[in-house]
């Protein structure tokens, strides 16, 4: 039976080879990176909101909590920052944005794409390992090459003036399975209302310069390999951070 939430453009690459391009295709991982060295800072420096508390690992995955220092999640790097506060003053009146996850350590993402790569391999286990991984990078990018561990990438949504999260069509970090393909940006199975604030975030992100991981409404970027593949920029300029993530001065 196919669920209405599964039509639409994006919903054919959920179980096929079609679709846009993923973070674990060639096109993208074969990305140059040559990294301009844009520090690490508090997004909440640049007037935007963040969640106190680091998210909890996705459900699902048998994973209780991943390893990751205090606060990691609010840091991004300055040219987002930049870009995000940019964002926010282009809102209507009465919508915030909400910064769910900035900077992710590489093991903390590395430990969730193996969770979601097993439970993948563990549904379907007549899937190659190719497509295994083609799959799993719909929800989770592999560690070599995740936005979020170059501090590139915000898991990020509206929120009214209480702080109240606003109903975009499923909760931040819904898998594809969980949410029936929902989660996909194009996705035709939300109300209309949350198409609308879907379109309301995407025009001010958008205008500020961040692109879309289109199988993941809530995930945005600028300045990694996936912001490259998509704007045409002749390389990445935020690769993996892999020093102690301390917030510049
Ligand atoms: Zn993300």
């Amino acid at each position: 039976m196919t669920s209405p939430a599964m039509t639409g453009p994006a919903a054919s690459s959920l179980t096929t080879t079609s679709g846009p391009p993923l973070l674990s295709d060639p096109r993208v991982r074969g990305i140059r990176v040559v990294d301009d060295g844009s520090p690490m800072v508090d997004v909440a420096s640049a007037g935007v909101r963040v969640e106190p508390a680091a998210p909890a690992p996705p459900p699902g995955l048998g994973l209780e909590w991943v390893a990751a220092p205090a606060r990691s999640h609010r840091l991004v790097r300055r040219t987002l920052a930049d870009r995000l506060g940019e964002a926010q003053a282009t809102l209507p009146d009465g919508l915030h944005l909400l910064v769910v996850e900035g900077l992710r350590p590489a093991g903390a993402q590395g430990a969730i794409h193996a969770a979601y790569r097993r439970r993948i391999a563990d549904e379907q286990p007549w899937l190659g390992a190719d497509e295994i991984d083609r799959l799993t990078s719909r929800f989770v990018a592999p560690p070599t090459n995740a936005p979020h561990v170059s501090g590139a990438a915000v898991d990020i949504t509206l929120v009214d003036p209480g702080g109240e999260r606003l109903d975009l069509g499923t909760p931040v970090d819904a898998t594809p399975e969980e949410s029936a393909g929902a989660c996909y940006f194009d996705s035709q199975g939300i109300s209309s209302q949350a198409r609308q604030l879907r379109s309301v975030l995407a025009l001010a992100l958008g205008r500020a310069g961040l692109v879309n991981y289109p199988t993941e409404w809530w995930h945005w970027s600028f300045g990694d390999r996936y912001w490259a593949h998509v704007t045409g920029a002749p390389f990445a300029i935020h690769g993996p951070v892999d020093r102690d993530p301390t917030p510049a001065r």
